[in-house]
């Protein structure tokens, strides 16, 4: 088979050894500021340790765009927690993903392909939509840790996907360190996490955990899976739609 080179990896191994010492604050401003000014975006699911990154991000450039898949199944709460960061930290470019009603229409007329095929689901309503947003830009910024465990415990500050370099600078905080930040930079914390949500994505699948569970184990609990899609590479791992 006739493996296609991808220059992103040859570019994200520069960019690792350039910044091997830098983390957090300084690798987002490094980013933002010389390698990939108005060329980077960051994906945020508003979610339970969401307010540490954007804050680091807004202290740096808070016209940075803010990609929100907004899958039409989130918590009502998280839809208002979007306002609430977005106004606290004056973000001026939060732009909310939603899939393309034509996929809906065709893929999930019902509303019950979550339940059916929750990898079909997440392609339909978080990978399709991330591509179109994703389009002409260099890089993205996620908020993995790898404390979450499984495929992130070796999870890398910069790496390639699919054609574009992705930074995932909290990687080695720890879940105490995301704590600390909250604490230190005063954020507001989204409003599920008093009700025992730790890891918070859309309201069909997830549910709330105990201190003693994984941090992500209310993530699609019970089916086996997961990762939504996003965070998988263009090698036939996940299913498309239909
Ligand atoms: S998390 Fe659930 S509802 Fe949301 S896109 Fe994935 S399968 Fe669908």
């Amino acid at each position: 088979m006739l493996l296609r080179f991808d220059p992103a990896i040859r570019q994200a191994d520069i960019l690792s050894r350039r910044y091997a010492e830098r983390d957090g604050s300084a690798l987002l401003r490094a980013v933002l500021t010389e390698a990939y000014p108005g060329r980077t975006a960051l994906v945020s699911s508003f979610g339970a340790e969401a307010a540490v990154l954007l804050q680091l991000v807004a202290e740096i450039d808070p016209s940075t765009p803010v990609i929100f898949l907004d899958t039409g199944r989130h918590f009502p709460e998280t839809l208002r927690y979007v306002e609430t960061l977005g106004e606290r930290l004056a973000l001026t470019d939060i732009r909310r993903t939603a899939p393309s009603a034509r996929d809906a229409a065709e893929h999930d007329a019902d509303g019950g392909l979550w339940r059916r095929d929750p990898d079909a689901c997440c392609h339909l309503r978080k990978v399709l939509p991330l591509e179109r947003a994703l389009a002409g830009f260099k890089a993205w910024i996620t908020g993995r840790k790898r404390f979450h465990g499984g495929p992130r415990g070796g999870l890398p500050l910069i790496e390639a996907a699919n054609g574009r370099i992705k930074i995932n600078p909290l990687a080695r905080w720890s879940e105490a360190d995301i704590r600390d930040a909250f604490a230190r930079l005063d954020l507001p914390p989204h409003p599920l996490t008093a009700l025992g949500y730790r890891s918070i994505g859309c309201a069909t699948c997830t549910r709330a955990v105990t201190r003693d569970d994984d941090v992500r184990a209310g993530r699609w609990a019970g089916s086996g899976k997961i990762e939504c899609g996003i965070h998988i590479g263009a090698d036939g791992t996940v299913r498309r739609a239909g």
